[in-house]
C-alpha cells in the first residue's frame, strides 16, 4: 500500500501524477536522509507543486561522491516498485513484481521472436524399457504412489479428489504449496464442482468467498450493452481456498513435498520415476503434470511448435473506487489502437475484490498472433495507466495500488494435449483444456474435475497407464477446438487492413442477437461452453439480421481459419447427436464388456458430451 503521506501528497493537487509522486517516493526511499527528510515536512501539503519539481528533478544526495542511483526506466517500474512485496505464490499470476514482469516478458519476446529452434527438445521425460527397480534411479524399497501430482496450484484439487477415492497420492510443488493473494473469479456452479468431488464442504465453499457481487456487464464502444447476473460474479481467494484444500489432502493421506520440482522423469513399463531438484526420487504408477503453460515436459512435447495464438493480460488491484458494486465481463471503450508499431484491440474486465469494499480489480487484455511487433507486458502496462482511470471514471492519483497483475496464456490449436508419453498425462493450463478466449484456467479445472477424477480412477483400476489409453482423458473436443476461430476474429490482424471499430462492431451484432435469443444462448457462451443448437441459432440470426457483416467476417478472420472451423462444427453436430442418440442406447451394453472396453467407451461418451458443451446445467 501506499504511505499516508504519499496519499496526502496525491491529493494536494489534482495535476499531481502519480508518475512524479512515484518517483519521488522512489528517490527518497533509496537515497539521502535530508532527502527524506524534506518528505515529512508538514508543510509540505501547502507546498506541493514546489516538491513535486523537486522530486522529478535528479535527486539530491548527501554525499555527492556516492554513485548516482539508477533512476527508474518507465512508469510501470516505478509504479510496481513502490507497492510493497506481498508473499508470492508458484501459479500464474502469482507474482507481481517488477522482475517477475520482465521474465514474462523475456519469455514472451523469445516467443514472438519466432527464432528457430536448433537441436533436439531438452529431454526431460524418457521412456526405457524393463522395471522400474532394477534402473537404479530409485530405491528399491521404495513406496510406489498411485499418483504424483507435479505442479500444486490446480493440482491439489484433482490430488485431493483422487486421494479421497482410496488412492496413495503426492504432490510435489517447485514452490510453496500456497494460492496468490489476488482473487480468481469464478461463478457459484464452478466452485460447487469442488464439493461434488468432495474437495471442498459447503461451509468451506463460504469461507473460501471473499466477495460475491451482481450484475456484470458485456459492452462494447458504441454498440451494445447487455447485463447478466450470477456469472463469474464470486472473487474466490485462492490462498484460502488451497490452504482448505492442501488440508484435506494431507488429512486423507496425502504427501505433500514443496519447495522441490521435478527435475527429470523416467518411465518404465511398470512405473515412472521423478527425480527431483532436492537429489530424492519419487515412484508413481502415473504423473500428471500440472505444471501449467512454462511445464518442462510440455516445452519438450511442443518443441519448435509457435502458438497458434497468444492472450496477454495486465491489470492491477487497487483501492479507491467509489463506484464498486457490479463487474464487466468483457468491456470495450476505444476502438483498435496503434501500440508501437503493432495495432491492439484492447478489452477490459473488472470485478470488485474481496479485500475491500472499495478495492476493484481491473484487467486489460489482447488477443495477439505472436508476431515480433507485438508489444510486451510492460509496454501494454504503460496504456493501461492511461487507459484504466479513463475507462472507470477515476484518477490514478486517488487510487492505493495493491497489487500489479499480468500474464501471458499462449494457445494452440492442437488442444487439450493429448498425452505423449505413458503414464503421463497433462492436467489444467499445461494441457490447453481452457477456452482460448478465456484465461480463467480454475474455472474450467473445476467442470473437468468429476470427470478427470472418475476416468483417471478407472484408468488405474485397469492398469491402462499407456499413452493411448491416457490420451482418451483429454480428447478432441469440437467446441473447444472451435472456440479458437473466434479468438482469430478478436484479433487485429496485420497483414490486412479493416476499419478500427471493426472488432467492436462484430461483438455488438454477436451480443445484441444473443440478448434476443435469450439465456440458453448468452449463459452457456459467458461460461465458455459452446452448444451445437445456441450457435445455430446465433449464426442465422446474424445471418437474417446482418448479411452484409458476413463478408467482412471472412476477411477478418481468413479462410483457412474459417475451414478449419467449419470442420469443428461439422463435428461439434455429430458430438451432439452421438451424446443425445447413441450414448444412452450403448450404456447398457457397455456395462456388460470387459474393463478395458468399458474404459474406452466411457471415455468416448465423456468426450461426446463435453465436446459438444452438453455436460452445461443452467
Ligand atoms: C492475471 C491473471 C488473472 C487470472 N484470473 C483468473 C480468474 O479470475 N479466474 C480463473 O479461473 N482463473 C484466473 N486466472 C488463471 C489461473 O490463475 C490459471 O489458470 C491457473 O493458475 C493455472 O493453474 P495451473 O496449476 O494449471 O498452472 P500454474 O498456475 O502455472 O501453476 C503451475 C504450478 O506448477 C509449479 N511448478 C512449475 N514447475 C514445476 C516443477 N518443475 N516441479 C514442480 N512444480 C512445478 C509452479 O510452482 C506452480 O505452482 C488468472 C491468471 C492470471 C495470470
Amino acid at each position: 500500500m501506499m504511505g499516508g503521506m504519499s496519499k496526502a501528497a496525491l491529493h494536494c493537487s489534482a495535476a499531481t501524477s502519480v508518475d512524479n509522486l512515484v518517483a519521488f517516493r522512489h528517490s527518497g526511499i533509496h537515497h539521502s536522509a535530508s532527502w527524506s527528510r524534506q518528505l515529512v515536512v508538514p508543510a509540505r501539503w501547502k507546498n506541493c507543486r514546489a516538491l513535486r519539481v523537486h522530486c522529478s528533478a535528479s535527486p539530491v544526495t548527501s554525499n555527492p561522491t556516492a554513485p548516482a542511483p539508477a533512476s527508474p526506466q518507465t512508469r510501470t517500474q516505478r509504479i510496481m516498485e513502490s507497492i510493497p512485496g506481498s508473499a508470492e505464490a508458484g501459479g500464474a499470476g502469482g507474482a507481481s513484481s517488477y522482475k517477475a514482469l520482465k521474465r514474462m516478458d523475456e519469455m514472451w519476446l523469445k516467443m514472438r521472436s519466432r527464432t528457430p529452434v536448433s537441436g533436439p527438445a531438452p529431454e526431460v521425460v524418457n521412456r526405457r524399457q524393463g522395471k522400474w527397480a532394477d534402473s537404479g534411479l530409485a530405491e528399491k524399497s521404495q513406496a510406489v504412489f498411485d499418483v504424483v501430482v507435479c505442479g500444486g496450484t490446480l493440482g491439489v484439487f484433482l490430488a485431493t479428489a483422487l486421494a479421497l477415492r482410496g488412492m496413495k497420492v503426492a504432490i510435489v510443488e517447485k514452490g510453496p504449496l500456497r494460492g496468490r493473494v489476488q482473487d480468481w473469479n469464478v461463478s457459484r456452479k464452478e466452485l460447487q464442482e469442488l464439493v461434488h468431488a468432495g474437495v471442498l464442504t459447503q461451509d468451506e465453499v463460504e469461507e473460501v468467498i471473499s466477495i460475491e457481487f451482481n450484475p456484470s456487464r458485456v459492452a462494447f464502444a458504441g454498440g451494445s450493452e447487455l447485463w447478466v447476473t450470477d456469472i463469474l460474479n464470486l472473487g474466490v481467494s485462492p490462498a484460502k481456498l488451497i490452504e482448505v484444500s492442501k488440508k484435506r489432502f494431507v488429512s486423507v493421506g496425502g504427501e505433500v513435498v514443496e519447495f522441490t520440482g521435478l527435475s527429470k522423469l523416467d518411465v518404465f513399463d511398470d512405473g515412472a520415476v521423478v527425480s527431483l531438484d532436492n537429489g530424492r526420487a519419487l515412484v508413481g504408477r502415473l504423473l500428471l503434470d500440472v505444471m501449467g503453460n512454462a511445464s518442462p515436459i510440455v516445452r519438450q512435447i511442443r518443441w519448435g511448435q509457435h502458438p497458434d495464438g497468444v492472450c496477454l493480460v495486465v491489470g492491477a488491484c487497487a483501492r479507491g473506487f467509489d463506484n464498486n458494486t457490479t463487474s464487466d465481463l468483457i468491456y470495450t471503450h476505444t476502438d483498435v489502437q496503434q501500440v508501437g508499431s503493432s495495432k491492439t484491440q484492447y478489452f477490459w474486465e473488472a470485478f470488485p475484490a474481496g479485500s475491500g469494499p472499495k478495492d476493484r480489480t481491473t484487467y486489460m487484455f489482447s488477443y495477439l498472433d505472436a508476431t515480433p511487433t507485438r508489444p510486451s507486458l510492460e509496454q501494454m502496462l504503460e496504456d493501461y495507466w492511461d487507459l484504466m482511470p479513463e475507462y472507470q471514471g477515476v484518477k490514478l492519483e486517488d487510487l492505493e495500488m495493491q497489487r500489479v497483475l499480468f500474464g501471458c496464456f499462449p494457445t494452440y490449436r492442437a488442444s487439450p494435449l493429448p498425452s505423449s508419453f505413458d503414464r503421463v498425462l497433462q492436467v489444467g493450463d499445461a494441457s490447453g483444456i481452457q477456452s482460448p478466449i478465456s484465461f480463467g484456467g480454475f474455472g474450467a479445472i473445476t467442470r473437468h474435475l468429476g470427470r478427470l477424477s472418475n476416468g483417471l480412477h478407472d484408468a488405474l483400476q485397469a492398469d491402462l497407464l499407456d499413452k493411448k489409453n491416457l490420451a482418451l482423458l483429454n480428447p478432441y473436443l469440437p467446441n473447444l477446438s472451435g472456440v479458437w476461430m473466434y479468438q482469430r476474429a478478436m484479433s487485429v490482424r496485420l497483414d490486412i487492413e479493416s476499419p478500427p471499430d471493426f472488432i467492436n462492431n462484430l461483438l455488438s451484432i454477436n451480443f445484441k442477437c444473443m440478448e434476443r435469443l435469450g439465456d440458453p444462448v448468452v449463459r452457456p457462451f459467458l461460461q465458455d461452453v459452446v452448444q451445437f443448437w445456441p450457435q445455430v441459432r446465433l449464426l442465422t440470426l446474424i445471418m437474417l439480421t446482418k448479411p452484409l457483416f458476413i463478408p467482412q467476417i471472412f476477411r477478418q478472420v481468413g479462410l483457412f481459419p474459417l475451414f478449419d472451423w467449419l470442420r469443428h462444427f461439422v463435428a461439434l453436430a455429430m458430438y451432439t447427436v452421438l451424446w443425445l442418440a447413441v450414448a444412452r442406447n450403448l450404456r447398457a451394453w457397455v456395462d456388460s464388456q470387459p474393463k478395458e472396453s468399458q474404459y474406452v467407451w466411457r471415455r468416448r461418451f465423456e468426450a461426446w458430451q463435453y465436446g459438444s458443451g452438453l455436460d452445461y446445467r443452467p
